[in-house]
Parts: C-alpha cells; sequence; structure tokens
C-alpha cells in the first residue's frame, strides 16, 4: 500500500494535506512514548474538513502515515521553520504539548532518518510535484493550497494564548502573487464568525515556502485552522455542525484560488 493517496482532478487547484496522516506502524509505536502513540499532533480530520474541494475539480494529495514518522512540511535537510523560536523537526523527538515522542534511547539516528526520508517523504514529494506540473501544464497556472490544522490554545510550546480561528501563510508574501493574497484577506475581512490574521505564528511551512513559485505560475498558500472551528479539541470527535458552518468560507477561499489558477488578468 502506498503511504499517500492522490486523487487527481481537472482544475489547476492542487489541496495537499501533509499532517492528515495518523498511522505509526506498530515496530516504530512500541518505541514511542504512551501518549506518542495515538499521533496526538495529527492534523485531526482536515481531509474530512475539506471533502467538498472534489466537486470544485481539485485534486486532493493526503499521506497515510502520522508527522512522528516524518513529517512531510519540513525540509529533508531538518532546517528550522521559525528560526529562535520552538518548533517540531522532520522527525520529531518532541510533542506539542513539550512530552517526548520517543522512550528513552529510542529515537532515531541518522541512518533511520535517511530511511524514513526515501521510503515515506519523497514519494509525498514527487508525487505533489509531479501533480502540480500536470496541473500547471494543462492550464499554465496552478494554485497550492496547503490544508492544516491545529490545536487552537493551551499550547505553550509553540505559542501563548489563543491562536486566531484561520491563519493564512504565504511566506510573507513570497509565495503567492499580491493580487491572490489581496482577494484571500477580502474574503477574510468580508466576514464576522472568524477571526484570522495573515503571516502571524504560522507563515506557511517547507511546502509553501519550496513550492510556491509565482514567476513560474505556481502559487501556494497555506491554511492553519484552529481545530475548535469544526471539531471538539478536547474529546477529538470531528463535529458536523461546527464543520458545516465553516465550509462555506472554505469554499469561497478556494474559489478564489480557482480563479486565480484559471485567468492569468486575476493574477
Ligand atoms: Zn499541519
Amino acid at each position: 500500500m502506498d503511504s499517500y493517496r492522490l486523487h487527481r482532478g481537472s482544475a489547476p487547484l492542487l489541496l495537499s494535506l501533509p499532517h492528515d496522516g495518523s498511522e505509526i506502524p506498530v515496530a516504530l509505536a512500541e518505541r514511542m512514548a504512551g501518549p506518542a502513540r495515538t499521533a496526538p499532533d495529527t492534523d485531526w480530520h482536515v481531509s474530512r474538513l475539506y471533502d467538498f474541494a472534489r466537486a470544485l475539480g481539485a485534486s486532493v494529495l493526503v499521506p497515510r502515515y502520522s508527522r512522528y514518522v516524518v513529517d512531510l512540511n519540513r525540509p529533508e535537510d531538518d532546517t528550522s521553520l521559525y528560526p529562535g523560536q520552538n518548533t517540531t523537526g522532520l522527525c520529531p523527538t518532541t510533542r506539542f504539548d513539550g512530552g517526548p515522542v520517543y522512550l528513552e534511547g529510542q529515537q532515531p539516528g541518522k541512518a533511520e532518518i535517511a530511511t524514513r526520508i526515501e521510503r515515506y517523504w519523497r514519494p509525498y514529494h514527487d508525487a505533489l510535484r509531479g501533480e502540480l506540473e500536470r496541473l500547471r501544464g494543462g492550464h499554465g497556472r496552478v494554485v497550492l493550497w496547503e490544508g492544516h490544522s491545529i490545536r487552537g490554545s493551551d499550547l505553550p510550546f509553540l505559542f501563548e494564548g489563543r491562536l486566531p480561528d484561520l491563519n493564512l501563510g504565504t511566506a510573507a508574501g513570497a509565495s503567492c502573487t499580491p493580487a491572490l493574497q489581496q482577494r484571500l484577506e477580502q474574503v477574510l475581512a468580508g466576514q464576522d464568525d472568524y477571526d484570522w490574521v495573515a503571516n502571524g505564528r504560522f507563515k506557511g511551512g517547507h511546502i509553501t515556502r519550496h513550492y510556491g513559485d509565482p514567476a513560474r505560475g505556481i502559487q501556494a498558500v497555506q491554511m492553519e485552522t484552529s481545530q475548535r472551528c469544526y471539531m471538539d479539541e478536547g474529546s477529538g470527535e470531528f463535529d458536523p455542525a461546527r464543520a458545516a458552518r465553516l465550509q462555506p468560507l472554505l469554499r469561497r477561499l478556494l474559489e478564489v484560488c480557482l480563479d486565480a489558477g484559471q485567468s492569468p488578468a486575476a493574477g
């Protein structure tokens, strides 16, 4: 079985959901601290949250395994995304709650990390790059939407206080055109159900920064959604009623991206 699933759509829009996977191979889980074995730092249910995107014609790329196996949204050389701030790495050894991922002495060494890169990280990136090029080839341009979610409060290891509901990241404006960012911000500013920020604590991870190349017709945008907007952060349960309130807004944002992917004049 592949380490990812790729749904190939027809529109110039690719959703990548690199932290949707929660599986941990048994032999690896046995080396982990108890609380890590259930992959608590998963972007829970994010593929379900975006299940409407296929009907828009979008391609959707979803991994099978947890970020604890290898974090697909980190560079393979494991350079920190946020120098000077706490963050988690390519093969995380610390959980978001600050606790250890591994039992003492069970952390992976260099050779094991290299193996995980080849087995899990590279296939996802090969699929991502291939699908971006296929869509760009057919349409002349494409938008990559990096869909993420995180517990929006009580994570002092990563941020103080409460994270806004919706956190748009464009690598501080480098991963998409100013026009696309402006149109996304207009949609967000046009509603008052959810608070939001652009390029706040989360500015876009490795995938957004690496693949976003507006001059080549590839625009990348990350959306980090606070999980309280569509699920119960305590129980971990998906909340269909909350999700149904949020999805129309996400749909409008994706439609702006589709528009940017289809009409050169729209930028
Ligand atoms: Zn994520």
